[in-house]
């Protein structure tokens, strides 16, 4: 009954929600969710509720290039589910984005004896964006970037971490995998009926 020395889930998995959190954020297509970047005051309620701007104003292009981030990574969290729809042109342009968006929100390192920790180095929405950059780079760093991934069942996007053990999940419930299921059956009978 030894007690087992891991970290607490919460710790483990800061980085992960700070990217989910970030992603999923847009109208799902089915009214399940809303979109929370439409206009500086969704977008600032949204990061209040996370006490990520620290009480700094939000400009419009700022609400833009948040929706650009967002995108950015949702394409690459498609790809990473093998959505047959996201072209190797479209991934390129979210890589040079979010490579862009790299040097735009700077990030502070904090090294130690034992790590590094990094964070968003400004305040506002560039300290938002900083934040989830910094928080993407550190699921990279620990190997799991691969699992987080974006669901293939149009038009939700949602985005969630795969879990399973072969790590092929490409929809981020049994609900989307059904409706995919039946989506390709109803494409299949088409095709054979004709
Ligand atoms: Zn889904």
């Amino acid at each position: 009954m030894g007690r087992q020395a891991t970290l607490p889930a919460e710790n483990a998995d800061a980085a992960i929600d700070t990217v989910l959190g970030f992603v999923n954020t847009r109208f799902d297509g089915k009214g399940g969710r809303i979109e929370r970047f439409g206009s500086v005051e969704d977008f600032t309620a949204w990061a209040d509720e996370r006490g990520l701007t620290g009480g700094e104003t939000v400009s419009e292009s700022e609400v833009v290039a948040a929706r650009e981030l967002r995108s950015a990574l949702v394409t690459v969290l498609l790809a990473h589910a093998d959505h047959p729809n996201v072209t190797g042109e479209q991934l390129a342009d979210a890589e040079r984005f979010l490579n862009h968006a790299g040097s735009l929100y700077p990030v502070r390192i904090a090294l130690s004896a034992h790590g590094s920790t990094v964070t968003a180095q400004s305040r506002g929405a560039a300290g938002v964006f900083g934040t989830v950059l910094a928080a993407a780079n550190e699921i990279v760093q620990r190997d799991g970037w691969a699992r987080m991934k974006g669901c293939c069942s149009p038009p939700c996007q949602h985005a969630f971490v795969d879990r399973t053990k072969n790590g092929a999940q490409r929809f981020c419930g049994p609900n989307c995998a059904s409706r995919a299921a039946m989506r390709a059956m109803r494409e299949r009978r088409r095709d054979a009926g004709d």
